[in-house]
């Protein structure tokens, strides 16, 4: 009895047990997590849904106004780029959220399994313990009927004792049992404990979650306030530039409106104008109408006026002609008049300064002095004793060729009139005759600057007149003639008297170019040049031994009266003066001396008698004074530069050319003192010759007669200059 009553009170005492650990087991705990999350899931998900909605809308909004560059819309750009950003993290937030879902799920789903396992094994104990009560009720019934059957009792008792071994072997299985579902349990327990830290982690998840939508949706709210701010700026700009739109446009409205009634009362004040202007339109027009009337007679009698006027002026004009004409012969009468009295024959010394090539030392200190307050005495040093002579003009060392030039160019302009000039430089070797006449390049002589001087003159006349300049070279050595322009200039020309008997000379062969430029001068020039060169080996040296002539021809004719004149401007660098020893040259130097001594003593004797006007000029005494007869004789003009060096050891030589310069000048003295001067002069050394025969007179100057001098010499070559350009 005791055991059967133990018994139940362990049978209670475990359905106690199981009712105790059924609320343990947490059945309903789980279940009321999972509706936890699955209410906390719901809510999120409505979350999302209304920030998507939101953002939506937030896409969908117009943007404002565009202000293309504006800080708003940069602003506005800034911040939708900041949204895309967001969009993208609530994305992976919502891919993150979406994969705990899952595993939620999946525990849930575990747990529903557990759940009906737990249920099973409940169900199982239930059927064990109700099969245990009904054997409990079955055996207390039998102990009722065997204690109501007394005799037999010890027996019941004893199979009651034998059945309550039965009993207690499966009490003690169902025990074993309970151990196994107690451990079962305790798994479950454990299972439970993991999915609680899980259903944890997964709360802090969502709870992170959570606050990064909340940091989003304040991000968002504040776009979107940012977004709005700047609507509402902008709203309010284009609500003040309405405005101001407004205001101006109603200024301008009030102008206009007030230009309107001025206009009006304009009108109203024109009408009466248009009026008076329609009636004097009127009374024009009637006047119109007898115009061509008025003019053909106003025409007529200013045509007769015009016709007077013309008269006159035309009478006027033929006036000032015939003065002009006089003017111009007066003119030339005067400048005729001054070169007389400065002599028709001029010479001028010119210095050279102390060179380089003069050397050092004794020798090569300065001879030569100069009157500060007359420039027509030079003062030399020779031998010690100090010599002074007068000459027409005297240029030191310092003189430029423009000052030279200064001194000539009343001649060479003369030629432009008609008349013919000669320059010569006379002077010893390295005494500068070459640079007077020929210049350098940078600083040209006489010879270029005189070509200038002729084109600009001629340049100036051009309306008046028409000339043509045209230049030969040529150059006389050993007394031979040759042509520094001809294609063959070995070829030794002769000078010949014109067959028409003017008594004129020409060379015939002589190459003549036609010159319009300077450029035009400078290839003539240049042509000689090479010429002399391919010639002579030495140049320098040749040079000095030979004449060099550059004849220049002017010739003119006046458009008006159809007057010709020609002009000759011959330049002369002569042939080194310096006397050879007699002893020392032999030879082909000796006969050269000879020639040059010959010829610049003709040349002397010729100035000479020309300047004390003797009947008698001996020009045939060399090529060159007879080549240039017609430029020496009647009332041509003469310029001899003499060359001098300054220093000591040329002393001979310079007091020599400075003798000759002075007894050139002074032939002109007298008839008395002429003879006496000659008788003198003909003890130098290259004057020592005989006259040669008589020679007529030129009778006229070459430039005089029309068709005459050397442009009609015959069967000189004449070519115009090509410019190579
Ligand atoms: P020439 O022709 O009489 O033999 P050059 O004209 O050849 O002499 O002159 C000899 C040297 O003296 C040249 O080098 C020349 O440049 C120089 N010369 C001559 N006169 C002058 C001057 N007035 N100024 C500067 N140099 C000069
Ligand atoms: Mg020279």
């Amino acid at each position: 009895m005791v055991c059967v009553g133990s018994l139940k009170g362990k049978l209670i005492s475990q359905a106690q047990e199981v009712s105790r650990l059924r609320p343990e087991l947490g059945g309903t705990d789980l279940e009321k997590h999972r509706d936890l999350l699955m209410v906390e899931n719901e809510r999120l998900r409505q979350e999302m849904r209304r920030c998507e909605a939101e953002l939506q809308e937030l896409r969908a909004k117009p943007v404002a106004a565009p202000c293309t560059g504006c800080e708003h819309s940069q602003e506005s750009a800034q911040l939708r780029d900041r949204l895309s950003q967001l969009q993208l993290e609530v994305a992976e937030n919502k891919s993150m959220l979406s994969e705990l879902n899952l595993e939620v799920q999946q525990k849930t789903d575990r747990l529903a399994e557990v759940e009906l396992r737990l249920k099973d094994c409940l169900a199982e104990k239930a059927q064990e313990e109700e099969r245990l009560s009904r054997r409990l009720r079955d055996s207390h019934e039998t102990i009722a009927s065997l204690r109501a059957q007394s005799p037999p009792i010890k027996y019941v008792i004893k199979t009651v004792e034998v059945e309550s071994s039965k009993t207690k072997q499966a009490l003690s299985e169902s025990q074993t049992q309970n151990q196994h579902l107690q451990e079962q349990v305790a798994m479950q327990r454990q299972v439970l404990k993991e999915m609680e830290q899980q259903l944890q982690s997964s709360h802090q998840l969502t709870s992170q979650l959570r606050a990064q939508i909340a940091m989003y949706e304040s991000e968002l709210e504040r776009a979107h306030g940012q977004m709005l701010e700047e609507m509402q700026s902008l709203e309010e700009d284009k609500n003040r530039a309405i405005e101001e739109a407004f205001a101006r446009a109603q200024v301008e409205m009030k102008a206009v409106h007030e230009n309107l009634a001025g206009v009006r009362t304009n009108l109203l004040t024109l009408q009466p104008a248009l009026r008076t202007l329609t009636n004097d339109y009127n009374g024009l027009k009637r006047q119109v109408r007898g115009f061509p009337l008025l003019l053909q007679e106003a025409l007529k009698s200013v045509k007769a006026e015009i016709g007077q006027a013309i008269e006159e002026v035309n009478n006027n004009n033929q006036e000032l002609l015939r003065k002009y004409r006089r003017e111009l012969q007066l003119r030339k009468k005067c400048h005729n008049e001054l070169v007389r009295l400065k002599g028709n024959i001029r010479v001028i010394a010119r210095v050279r300064p102390v060179t380089k090539e003069d050397g050092e030392g004794p020798e090569a200190i300065n001879a030569v002095t100069f009157d500060p307050d007359d420039d027509s005495i030079i003062h030399l040093v020779h031998k010690g004793k100090p010599v002074s002579f007068e000459l027409d003009k005297v240029f030191s060392p310092r003189a430029s060729q423009q000052d030279v030039f200064q001194e000539v160019q009343a001649l060479i302009t003369s030629c432009i009139d008609g008349f013919n000039v000669c320059i010569f430089a006379y002077g010893q070797t390295g005494a500068g005759k070459t640079y007077t006449m020929e210049g350098t390049p940078e600083n040209p002589g006489i010879n270029q600057r005189a070509l200038q001087l002729l084109f600009s003159e001629v340049q100036e006349k051009a309306s008046d007149w028409e000339y043509t300049i045209s230049v030969s070279a040529a150059e006389i050595y050993n007394e031979a003639l040759r042509d520094l322009l001809g294609q063959e200039p070995q070829e030794k020309l002769e000078i010949r008297l014109c067959p028409d008997g003017s008594g004129q000379l020409y060379v015939p062969g002589l190459t003549e170019f036609q010159v319009q430029s300077v450029e035009d001068i400078n290839k003539v020039f240049e042509f000689g040049h090479t010429n002399r060169t391919t010639e002579f080996t030495n140049l320098n040296e040749h040079s000095s031994r030979s004449h060099a002539l550059l004849i220049v021809t002017v010739r003119g004719v006046d458009c008006s009266t159809g007057l010709r004149t020609t002009g000759k401007l011959n330049l002369v660098d002569l042939a080194g003066s310096e006397r050879v020893g007699k002893s020392g040259a032999e030879g082909s130097r000796l006969r050269e001396a000879q020639h040059i001594n010959k010829s610049l003593s003709a040349l002397g004797d010729v100035i000479a008698a020309l300047r004390s006007r003797q009947g008698h000029v001996p020009f045939r005494n060399s090529k060159l004074t007879y080549l240039l007869q017609d430029s020496l004789s009647g009332d041509s003009k003469t310029l001899m530069v003499v060359q001098v060096s300054p220093v000591e050891k040329n002393t001979s030589e310079t007091l020599y050319s400075l003798k000759f310069a002075e007894r050139v000048r002074s032939v002109e003295l007298g008839p008395g003192s002429r003879r006496a001067e000659l008788g003198s002069w003909s003890s130098q050394e290259h004057l020592e010759w005989e006259p040669a025969c008589q020679m007529p007179q030129p009778s006229a100057r070459a430039h005089s007669a029309p068709g005459s001098g050397t442009s009609s010499r015959p069967g000189s070559i004449r070519r115009r200059l090509q410019p190579s350009a």
